[in-house]
């Protein structure tokens, strides 16, 4: 088959190596970009991740580069712990894993370069899907949650811009945070994210930092303010720490909601954030690229690579799993960042009845491990 896919990021390039294993397929990757790369903090990656990575001959390497993160810890502005998700209430032994997202992209995009069957076409935007559809017997598209192909095809859908974004910045440190992603609370209006992210290209450890930041005031905010207001969450003995937030540089980043009403037209299929990006808040945005890459792939073996067959097996594989975490994550969201005080009251009061109960423990494990896929029944997404 000739397969044309639009974007080179995480799903554009996971989808690639599936389907070079079959190699009579014929595989072209565009970005617009000259280099193919990624630009971000580090990532969360999730247990239902891990499994893909295992069938992609990627998880050893992962290891390596990543931290272990065994559990998400919450502390309001009183110091009171509000909420500890521990991947152990899932099952023991489990874990997440904080990455650099450049070591994670650049092991991807070296196996894809190492397949005689994947070309790449860089430095080229697709501005019309039409022009390319015909050229390909399938047409992946995965050009992000800001895609400008989405509405060249008659699917209901739609997209938010979050009002609130995050800014973020990468810090070497040997000692904060250690197998734990830690998050600082004001109801909603103020949270601070330390997130172990594995190590950098100077093989040093580091941490992601995060900041949430309404998007009104990209512009306008004041960087000594913002680091008074760390200062206030962390203890004297991170003054260290704190002394390297004040000298990084930070970079400002916005999320949004994206829904599409099926996943395929023709024989054009829509993968990643540019078929449902989410907010960050849950962690889930590349672990569901990758999982997305794998159904596809499945998908088109179990139909025999009939087209139509397949992108419609593929929407149906999709829909509950995306559409469980797009509510959740829309769910959560303000809870964690709105200008209404009483969203953060009310998730503080939430979280605080849960963590005394077990089986509410679990549900939160099992939706942070990326399996759940309804929000009445227990069944998981199964591989
Ligand atoms: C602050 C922040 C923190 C996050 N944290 C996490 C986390 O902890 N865990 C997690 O799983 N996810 C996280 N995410 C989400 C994650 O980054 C995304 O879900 C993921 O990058 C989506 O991958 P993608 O391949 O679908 O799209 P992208 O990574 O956006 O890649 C799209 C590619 O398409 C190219 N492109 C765009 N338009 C065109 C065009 N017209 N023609 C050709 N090429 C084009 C772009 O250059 C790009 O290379 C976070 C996101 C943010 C903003």
């Amino acid at each position: 088959m000739k397969i044309g896919i639009i974007g080179s990021g995480f799903a554009g390039l996971s989808s690639a190596l599936f389907l070079s294993r079959n190699k009579l397929n014929a595989i072209t990757l565009y970005d617009k970009f000259d280099k193919v790369q990624t630009v971000g903090a580090g990532i969360l990656i999730q247990p239902s991740a891990m499994e893909i990575f295992k069938k992609l001959d990627l998880y050893e390497e992962f290891i390596r580069n990543g931290e272990k993160v065994y559990d998400l810890e919450g502390t309001n502005h009183r110091g009171q712990k509000v909420f500890l998700t521990s991947y152990n209430d899932y099952a023991p032994e489990c874990f997440g894993i904080g990455i650099h997202r450049s070591l994670l992209f650049q092991s991807l995009y070296n196996k894809c370069k190492m397949q005689s069957n994947i070309k790449f076409e860089l430095n080229h935007e697709i501005i019309f899907l039409e022009d390319n559809r015909s050229a390909y017997d399938l047409l992946i598209v995965a050009n992000g949650s800001h895609s400008n192909l989405r509405d060249q095809v008659p699917i209901k859908q739609s997209y938010k811009l979050y009002p609130y974004g995050c800014l973020w910045t990468t810090i070497e440190d040997d000692r904060i945070a250690p197998n734990q992603l830690r998050q600082y609370l004001k109801y909603s209006q103020e949270m601070f994210g330390i997130l172990p992210s594995g190590i950098n290209d100077n093989l040093k450890r580091i941490v992601s930092v995060f900041w949430s930041l309404p998007i009104r005031l990209k512009n306008t905010y004041s960087i000594e303010n913002i680091l008074e207001s760390m200062k206030f969450y962390l203890n004297e003995e991170n003054n260290d720490f704190f002394e390297k937030l004040k000298q990084a540089n930070y970079s400002f980043a916005v999320y949004a909601d994206v829904y599409m009403q099926q996943y395929h037209h023709e024989n054009i299929v829509f993968i990643g954030d540019a078929a449902h990006g989410m907010s960050p808040q849950l962690g889930q945005g590349v672990n569901m690229a990758f999982i997305d890459s794998y159904f596809l792939d499945k998908a088109l073996i179990n139909n025999n690579d009939n087209i139509k067959l397949a992108l419609n097996n593929y929407t149906k594989l999709r829909k509950k799993h995306l559409r469980f975490y797009s509510q959740a994550s829309k769910f959560l969201t303000p809870l964690y960042q709105s200008d209404q005080e009483f969203y953060g009251r009310f998730r503080d009061l939430l979280f605080t009845i849960s963590k005394q109960m077990k089986f509410s423990r679990k549900i939160s494990s099992q939706i942070l491990c990326g399996k759940r896929t309804s929000w009445i029944t227990n069944k998981e997404i199964q591989y």
